[in-house]
């Protein structure tokens, strides 16, 4: 058994931020090694003597009291880091690899000119409100610009963790719903008869303070740092050996949010809100595969989102990359092939799932509020979502929800019922039937010959 010790620990272990308390010995390294022929630092530790990490203090309302997030390592960063993890979740890989390849100078300087958000989102009180955001950094859509001076001076790399910019989207349902009368063009948010519709939208990437994260989890952070750590195979050892350094900066994908409607509305009381939070789900909502609902909900999501806005309020989209219920596209390919061999049936639907992954689900949705909170959003008028686990999570952060919007039946592909069904007979919010698990039985997927 190990446990994470801090600079003032009492164990004389040096460099190690580790110790051992049973009788099996582990691995210990020093903090430098040779890696082909360079002096290459494996990590940092609480009790190095030059770590002088730039102050972070997470819940302070004043840009310049809480501090910026310093990831990377590069010029003084080595010592005067304060976040674990690397910059711009999954694609840090990328980022290693353009260098790797010499296509991108490490010391590359950003030009962020013009690149400042098109629309001002003020600061909310939930900013700082301690537990309220926990997975996102609510300063990281203005890091260059409140930071630069500071990156200068301290000679650090401080980047944008979130991004704001305005987007025409042009999808096929939706001119078929203006075809259809559905959604009248007003010039503003639908702006004409092929349905292109106006947005502002926002791109995060996850930003975790690990104390607020395990609140939320309900668990200690020791629990989160350790399982963090082991389960990525030691991929981050500061997660064990800086335990003063409470920021994370995961690699897991992000979350886009898509906001019709005038902006600066979302946090008034007297105005309107439609929200559809969204899961990812490549093959449905991208490639239109027909065994779940994901693209249609999204579609209605952002039709009633568009409705809502034009009435004067607002609609909200929020994207999160959360593929297959954060068990991934391998998994749910496997699971499908389980479902499709063994007798497609809405009865067994969880159960293959957890049969393959251990797991049904590993999203995860009490994290998910935050985007919500940073908008300054108190109330959800309509939630376009029959989700029970998003609907508790906003629920218990603190908005409140007036109605609960189902998917219309006539949407539905019919190989989606499986799916849905199950998902409803799961505790999914439902005006229709809810089936018994002998009805359950009895709705089938299609039959697949010669899988
Ligand atoms: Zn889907």
């Amino acid at each position: 058994m190990t446990s994470i010790c801090n600079k003032s620990c009492e164990h004389q272990h040096g460099n190690i931020g580790i110790h051992e308390v049973s009788s099996t010995p582990i691995a210990v390294n020093s903090a430098f090694v040779d890696y082909f022929g360079e002096k290459m630092r494996l990590s940092t530790f609480t009790s190095d003597a030059d770590i002088n990490p730039l102050p972070l203090n997470w819940s302070a309302s004043a840009s310049t009291a809480r501090g910026p997030v310093v990831v990377s390592k590069y010029k003084d960063g080595m010592t005067k880091h304060n976040a674990i993890g690397a910059h711009a979740g999954p694609y840090s890989i990328y980022h290693a690899l353009s260098i790797a390849s010499k296509q991108l100078d490490s010391m590359h300087e950003p030009d962020y000119t013009n690149a400042h958000p098109p629309h001002n989102f003020p600061q909310q009180p939930q900013w700082s409100t301690p537990g309220k955001i926990v997975t996102m950094d609510p300063f990281g859509h203005m890091a260059p610009w409140i930071y630069g001076d500071l990156a200068k001076k301290e000679n650090v790399d401080i980047k944008p963790t979130m991004s704001i910019t305005k987007a025409i989207l042009s999808i096929p349902e939706i001119k078929e719903e203006v075809k259809r009368g559905n959604l009248v063009p007003d010039g503003k948010i639908v702006l004409n008869d092929e349905g292109e519709m106006a947005c502002t939208k926002i791109a995060v990437d996850p930003v975790w303070h690990l104390p607020g994260v395990a609140e939320r989890l309900n668990i200690t952070e020791d629990e989160l740092r350790k399982a963090l750590f082991q389960d990525t195979n030691g991929m981050y050892p500061e997660l064990i050996s800086r335990p003063d350094i409470k920021v994370f900066c995961p690699p897991i994908g992000g979350i886009t949010a898509y906001i019709f409607g005038d902006p600066d509305n979302l946090p008034k009381e007297d105005k309107r809100l439609a929200v559809r939070v969204h899961d990812e789900c490549s093959g449905s909502d991208v490639f239109l595969s027909d065994i779940c609902s994901c693209r249609c909900y999204l579609i209605f999501g952002l039709v009633e989102a568009a409705k809502e806005a034009q009435k004067g309020g607002n609609g909200l989209v929020c994207y999160f990359r959360k593929e297959g219920r954060c068990l991934g596209e391998v998994t749910k390919y496997l699971v499908y092939n389980a479902r499709k061999r063994g007798g497609d049936t809405a009865d067994e639907y969880f159960h293959r799932t957890e049969c393959i992954a251990g797991v049904k689900d590993a999203r995860f949705q009490e994290l998910m509020p935050d985007i919500l909170h940073w908008l300054g959003i108190t109330k959800i008028d309509r939630m376009l979502s029959m989700s029970n686990m998003k609907h508790d999570a906003i629920v218990d952060s603190g908005i409140t929800i007036d109605e609960r919007v189902e998917i219309p039946d006539y949407l539905l592909p019919a190989d989606s019922r499986v799916e849905i069904d199950a998902k409803i007979a799961a505790g999914y919010f439902t005006n229709g039937h809810v089936y018994t698990t002998d009805e359950l039985k009895k709705v089938e997927g299609r039959k697949w010959e010669g899988l």
